[in-house]
């Protein structure tokens, strides 16, 4: 049994990790500022005298004692990152220094959540952990892929100059349950859009492409990397199956029954065109591919989203 810290554990991803090392007998520690996460995403771990929730900012340093550290806490979405675009590089660059500090200060191993974002608008296909990125350093998505890559950069250098014990994982697309209706990324927003019978917004021709890979497949590969020794990454994470927006957009109409139409709104600035991760390493290194398709995990997200917006509606008419 270990005490673990997942920072961002109020988030989408970082609930699941909470839930699960919940069930696997450790005890948690669920810190998040509550940008983008919510409480509702965490509120069945409550009654558990395992788990503790912490509402901090990881920009302000913190003394806890712990066994690993799940750094997940930075906003994810393009809509969300870039609302204080100043915050998001403080959160990767300040936050990340707190949280390598503290594993440093307990002699504890500590997972950086990155992403495929530090490949850019990639000139590589698909994308190998060996490949460095072809990213804009000025632009609107800078705050977050250049916020991603600093924080790589701090977790090798904490290793390097003070033998912090680390994990580096590169996570591609993932969707799932307990998304925020309003999150603003593709998968949330076209179900939302599709459940209400609202226009599909596919930015530009449709004709870039995403990886989706389901969250459950995520969480599995996120915790066996944390417990593999004598790899430190980084290392892709996610699902391989490629596929345009315009794709992803019928797929959610037909399995929603939906009468919504497609509405083609400008593409945003250096909006990557294409993504797919190479697995490889995950698979050789850690045993690990995901097992999920596509319209399985659209199913399973649609019936969530379902109940999201009827509680929604309940509450507006009490
Ligand atoms: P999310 O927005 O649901 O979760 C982020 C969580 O971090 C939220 O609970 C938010 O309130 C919290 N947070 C943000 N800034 C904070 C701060 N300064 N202090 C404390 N808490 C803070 O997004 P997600 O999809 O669950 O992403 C979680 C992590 O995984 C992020 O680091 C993200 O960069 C990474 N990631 C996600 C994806 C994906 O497709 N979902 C892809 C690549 C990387
Ligand atoms: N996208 C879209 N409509 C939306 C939201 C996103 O067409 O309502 C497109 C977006 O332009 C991008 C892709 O979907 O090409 C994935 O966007 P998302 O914000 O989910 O993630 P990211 O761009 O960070 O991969």
């Amino acid at each position: 049994m270990q005490r673990v810290l997942v920072t961002g554990g109020a988030g989408f991803i970082g609930s699941f990790l909470c839930e699960n090392l919940l069930a696997q007998g450790h005890d948690v520690i669920c810190l998040d500022n509550f940008f983008t996460g919510s409480k509702r995403n965490i509120f069945h771990l409550m009654g558990s005298n395992r788990f503790e929730l912490i509402r901090h900012d990881i920009i302000h340093p913190i003394f806890l004692e712990v066994d690993r550290i799940y750094h997940f806490a930075c906003p994810a979405s393009p809509v969300h990152y870039q609302f204080n675009p100043v915050k998001t590089v403080k959160t990767n660059v300040m936050g990340t220094i707190n949280m390598l500090g503290m594993a440093k200060r307990v002699k504890c191993r500590l997972l950086q959540a990155s992403t495929s974002e530090v490949y850019g608008d990639p000139q590589v296909h698909p994308q190998t952990e060996s490949y460095w990125g072809h990213v804009n350093p000025i632009g609107i998505r800078s705050c977050y892929d250049e916020g991603k890559r600093i924080a790589e950069t701090l977790t090798m250098d904490y290793h390097r100059q003070n033998n912090v014990d680390v994990r580096i994982i590169r996570i591609f697309n993932t969707y799932g349950p307990r998304m925020a209706l309003n999150d603003g990324r593709v998968v949330s927003n076209f179900i939302v859009q599709a459940l209400q019978n609202q226009d599909i917004t596919v930015y530009g021709e449709g004709e870039q492409t995403r990886s989706f890979c389901y969250v459950s497949d995520l969480v599995k590969g996120i915790m066996t990397m944390m417990e593999t020794e004598n790899f430190i990454g980084p290392v892709n994470l996610g699902n391989p199956d490629e596929f345009t927006i315009m794709e992803l957009a019928k797929n959610v109409i037909e399995l929603t029954g939906s009468r919504s139409k497609i509405r083609h709104l400008p593409l945003p600035q250096d909006d990557p065109t294409q993504r797919r991760p190479d697995i490889s390493l995950a698979k050789e290194k850690l045993n690990w591919e995901p097992t999920i398709k596509l319209r399985d995990g659209l199913t399973d997200t649609i019936s969530y989203f379902d109940k999201m917006l009827t509680s929604v509606k309940k509450a507006e008419n009490v």
